[in-house]
């Protein structure tokens, strides 16, 4: 029986799903609702193909503490383009100009209540791709999708969570590779796909959600004012940013919910082995001008990633890596604490139990009209995220130490 990743270190990329000859892995859903997956013993031939591409297998080493080759600040000249993507657009700028170029291009989309990847060549479809999905979303198989349309000799723009394409980078034969553009996102980590199965019951009539933020309020490079929005089953748009908290939104950004694996991720690095890197340009003070429709931070790994940029509609201003690295430090560095945190110890029982008050209170923090029943784990919850941001600043001094000495 071949040996995979752990129910800690597995990511759920799926590429073992999609490398396996026989059909012989599932896909399952571990308590905590994240994804994982199972190797069915009878049909299993033992050609060790899974574990050549499972990238916590086969010890990829995604990247390393070196600057990035160039950072810019950027955005797309596009407004509506612009507008669409969770930061400043730089996906959808990216995208039509692969399509444009004749070829196809892999990203998420929410289908129902679903998140996962699709290929396409219609740039119809990029506006959905558009904007981030602040939950676990599915590759399924999107590796063997994207290796099929590489072998056409059609170019392919990947552009998804850093553990997928060290999956994809693992399945794709290196021959192939040289037509495929690989953008990955600055991971925070991915919530539990139960907080939004326990938003739908509690609300009822969410058929759809319709995006998880955006900058109808603006961008603001001190953080993010969440707009969670979902489709009724008459098809209504609904906006919740006024009704306070929601479990979705507020659960991602709790980190209490994370996947195992996103604790301590090990693709998160200053230099990767994708093309490029995109992500939100916090801390920033040097573009004033361009903070209300977003602006991103675009970190280049090649020459590819490069080429690609300078020709696909985006602005582009050189800065410190620094300014990118230190208020965004998800980029290199994939470690919390709160991974034992008793709330994550023991969220599968939680989000099955418990009530959706109590939910809204542990995992999204909705403590600000809480009786007195709740002031002690108040205090507990202030004290504990204060200890998570001191031992993550610590981690970051010393990374960053680290980098500046190679
Ligand atoms: C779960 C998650 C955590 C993030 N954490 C951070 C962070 O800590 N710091 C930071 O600076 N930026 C973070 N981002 C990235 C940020 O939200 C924007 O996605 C990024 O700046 C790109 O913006 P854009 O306007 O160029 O592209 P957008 O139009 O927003 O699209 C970006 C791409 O992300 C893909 N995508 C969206 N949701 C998912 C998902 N769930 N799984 C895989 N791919 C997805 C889309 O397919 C699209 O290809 C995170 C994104 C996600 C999805
Ligand atoms: S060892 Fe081969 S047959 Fe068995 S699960 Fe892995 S890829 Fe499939
Ligand atoms: S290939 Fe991905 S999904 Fe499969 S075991 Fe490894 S990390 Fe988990
Ligand atoms: S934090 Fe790391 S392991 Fe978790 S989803 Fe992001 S890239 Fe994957």
């Amino acid at each position: 029986m071949p040996t995979l990743a752990t129910h800690t270190t597995c990511t759920g990329c799926m590429g073992c799903l999609n490398a396996c000859p026989k059909g012989a892995i599932e896909k399952k859903v571990y308590p905590d609702g994240h994804f994982g997956i199972r190797v069915l013993k009878d049909a299993c031939v033992e050609c060790g193909m899974c574990e050549r591409v499972c990238p916590i297998v086969n010890g990829i080493s995604y990247g390393c503490l070196k600057r990035p080759k160039h950072t810019f600040a950027a955005w797309a000249e596009d407004e509506i383009v612009r507008r669409r993507g969770a930061t400043a657009g730089i996906f959808g700028a990216l995208a039509l100009k692969l399509i444009r170029d004749g070829g196809c291009v892999a990203g998420v989309v929410m289908e129902g209540l679903d998140c996962r990847y699709i290929l396409t060549d219609r740039p119809e479809e990029i506006a959905r791709m558009q904007g981030s999905k602040y939950t676990a979303s599915q590759p399924e198989f999107i590796y063997k999708e994207i290796t099929v349309e590489l072998r056409k000799g059609r170019p392919v723009l990947f552009c998804g969570l850093p553990c997928h394409v060290a999956a994809l980078l693992s399945y794709v034969p290196k021959q192939l590779q040289e037509r495929l553009l690989m953008v990955d996102i600055i991971c925070g980590g991915v919530s539990s796909p139960l907080l939004i199965k326990r938003y739908v019951e509690e609300k009822r009539d969410v058929a759809s959600i319709e995006s998880f933020r955006n900058k109808e309020e603006g961008w603001r490079p001190t953080g993010y004012r969440y707009n969670l929005k979902y489709i009724t089953s008459e098809g209504k748009i609904v906006a919740t940013a006024d009704e306070g908290r929601n479990l979705v939104t507020d659960g991602f950004a709790c980190e209490l919910t994370d996947r195992l694996s996103c604790y301590n991720c090990r693709m998160a690095f200053p230099s990767r082995k994708s093309d490029m890197t995109i992500g939100d340009l916090w801390g920033d003070r040097d573009f004033p001008g361009q903070h209300r429709d977003g602006l991103s931070s675009v970190l280049i790994h090649s020459e590819k990633g490069m080429e690609f940029l300078k020709d696909a509609g985006i602005h582009i201003e050189p800065i410190d890596a620094e300014k990118a690295l230190i208020p965004n430090s998800r980029i290199f560095n994939g470690r919390s604490i709160k991974r034992y945190f008793p709330e994550r110890l023991w969220l599968a029982r939680g989000l099955r139990n418990l009530k959706y008050p109590a939910l809204m209170k542990i995992y999204a923090g909705d403590l600000r009209s809480a009786g007195v029943f709740w002031w002690p784990f108040a205090a507990y919850r202030l004290l504990s995220f204060r200890l998570a941001e001191f031992v993550r600043k610590w981690q970051n001094r010393r990374l960053l130490h680290e980098m500046n000495n190679e």
